[in-house]
C-alpha cells in the first residue's frame, strides 16, 4: 500500500552557461518524488517542472496514498480521469502522472526482486544504442569549443551525436554543421535541433542548405504543436523530422503518427506518462512504420526508466538484424554539464558500440544517493501522506 510520498525540487547553478535557438541558460533543474509503501519499499520517479508545479503535484499525488502500490495501470487511468474534464493533460497534472508512473514501476520491480524491464514481460533487447547530446552555442558561439566537444564524444565511442541550430542566421550554422561533419567523418549519425525557431519556408531552406552532409533527423524545425508547420517541413525537406519530446500522451501522438507529421518521434518518459505510456506510444509508433527514438533530459532515475522502456521496443521494421537508426530505436544521451545528473545516482557508460546495458538490479535498478538529494534540494521536501479523492482544483 502507498503510504507516503515526498516531492522535491532540485537545483544547481552551472559554472558556464550554454544556449539553443532560445535562450541561453546556467542552471539545471528536477523535481524527484519518491514513493515509499507501507512495508519500507521506496520508489523513485521523476519529472520536470519548477517551485510552483509542487502545489499540483502534491494534490495529486494525495489521490494515490492507500492504493496498492502493484496497480500502475489502475492510478495512472485513475489519474488522468480526474485530470481529463479540464483537458489538465499537459504540464503539472501529467508531470504528476510521469513520476508516480516510473516510481510505481520502480517497487513493483522491487518488489519481485526482478528489474522493471521483466516486469513489463521480458527483454527484448539486453542494451539500448545511445547517442551523445550536447554541441550547444557556448563562449560567445565560438567555433573551437564545439569541435573540440565533438572530438571528445568521437573518442568516447559514441557513434552518433547532435548539435543546436537556430539561434544564428543560416549561413553561420550551416557552417557550424558543415565543420563538425568534417571533424567527426562520413561514418558517425549526425543530427541537429532548432528547438521549435523556423518558420515552415525557413526551416525547408535550412535543410536544403545542410543536405549534402548527410544527416540523420532535422529535430523540432518549427513550433512543437504546429502540425500545419511541421507536416509542409516533413513534405519537402530532403532531411527526415523529428519531434515530440514536449508532447504528452498517447492522444497528442496518435492524430501526429497518423498524419506523419515527423519522421521520428521522440516522448519523453518525464512528462509523456511515464514508462507504461511511454511503452504504449513506442508501440504505436511503430504500428505508423515511424521511429521512435526517446529524448531524455533528466538524471539517473529517468534515464534508467527510458532504457526499461526501450528494453521492450521491438525492432521498427523486421529483418533479420538490429541496426541503430535503421530499424532499432536509439535513446537520447544528454552529455551537457548537470551536476545534479551527475551526483544523484551512478553514471551509465557506454560500451564500444555506444551502447547502455539496462540494468539488471531490482526495479530501476539504481541507488539514488539521498546526500546529492538533500543537496540540491531547495527548500524542503514536501510530504504527502494523507489520502484525498477531491475534485481537483484546477
Ligand atoms: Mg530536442
Amino acid at each position: 500500500m502507498i503510504e507516503r510520498i515526498e516531492i522535491r525540487y532540485l537545483e544547481s547553478k552551472l559554472q558556464k552557461p550554454f544556449g539553443w535557438s532560445q535562450r541561453w541558460t546556467d542552471l539545471r533543474s528536477i523535481i524527484v518524488i519518491k514513493i515509499i509503501t507501507n512495508d519500507g519499499v521506496i520508489g523513485w520517479g521523476e519529472t520536470y517542472g519548477s517551485p510552483e508545479s509542487i502545489d499540483d503535484i502534491k494534490s495529486i499525488a494525495s489521490m494515490v496514498i492507500g492504493s496498492n502500490s502493484k496497480d500502475f495501470e489502475v492510478i495512472w487511468n485513475k489519474l488522468y480521469r480526474s485530470l481529463y474534464q479540464s483537458h489538465f493533460f499537459a504540464k503539472s497534472g501529467i508531470y504528476a502522472i510521469s513520476a508516480i508512473d516510473t516510481a510505481l514501476l520502480d517497487i513493483a520491480g522491487k518488489k519481485a526482486n526482478t528489474s522493471i524491464s521483466e516486469i513489463l514481460g521480458g527483454r527484448i533487447h539486453e542494451s539500448i544504442p545511445v547517442y551523445a547530446t550536447g554541441l550547444y552555442y557556448v563562449d560567445n558561439y565560438s567555433l573551437k569549443p564545439l569541435l573540440q566537444e565533438a572530438t571528445g564524444y568521437l573518442e568516447q565511442g559514441f557513434t552518433g551525436m547532435k548539435m543546436k541550430v537556430g539561434a544564428l542566421s543560416l549561413k553561420e550554422d550551416a557552417k557550424r554543421i558543415k565543420e563538425v561533419r568534417k571533424i567527426i567523418g562520413d561514418d558517425i549519425n549526425l543530427m541537429f535541433d532548432a528547438n521549435e525557431s523556423y518558420d515552415p519556408i525557413t526551416a525547408i531552406k535550412f535543410s536544403k542548405m545542410v543536405s549534402d552532409y548527410d544527416l540523420t533527423w532535422f529535430e523540432e524545425p518549427c513550433a512543437s504543436r504546429d502540425d500545419v508547420a511541421n507536416k509542409l517541413v516533413q513534405e519537402n525537406s530532403p532531411i527526415p523530422i523529428s519531434g515530440g519530446e514536449s508532447l504528452s500522451t498517447r492522444w497528442e501522438f496518435s492524430e501526429r503518427l497518423a498524419k506523419r507529421v515527423f519522421d521520428i518521434v521522440q516522448p519523453d518518459v518525464c512528462n509523456v506518462g511515464g514508462i507504461s505510456e511511454m511503452r504504449k506510444i513506442g508501440l504505436m509508433a511503430q504500428s505508423f512504420g515511424i521511429k521512435f527514438n526517446p529524448h531524455f533530459w533528466g538524471t539517473g532515475i529517468s534515464f534508467s526508466a527510458s532504457l526499461h522502456a526501450l528494453s521492450a521496443q521491438p525492432i521498427n521494421q523486421i529483418g533479420q538484424n538490429n541496426i541503430p537508426y535503421q530499424n532499432e530505436s536509439v535513446l537520447e544521451f544528454d552529455q551537457t554539464p548537470h551536476p545534479i545528473r551527475e551526483n544523484l545516482t551512478e553514471r551509465f557508460q557506454i560500451n564500444r558500440e555506444s551502447r547502455v546495458k539496462i540494468p539488471d538490479k531490482p526495479g530501476l535498478g539504481i541507488e539514488v544517493d539521498e546526500d546529492a538529494l538533500d543537496n540540491f534540494t531547495i527548500g524542503e521536501a514536501h510530504i504527502v501522506d494523507r489520502a484525498s479523492n477531491k475534485q481537483l482544483r484546477f
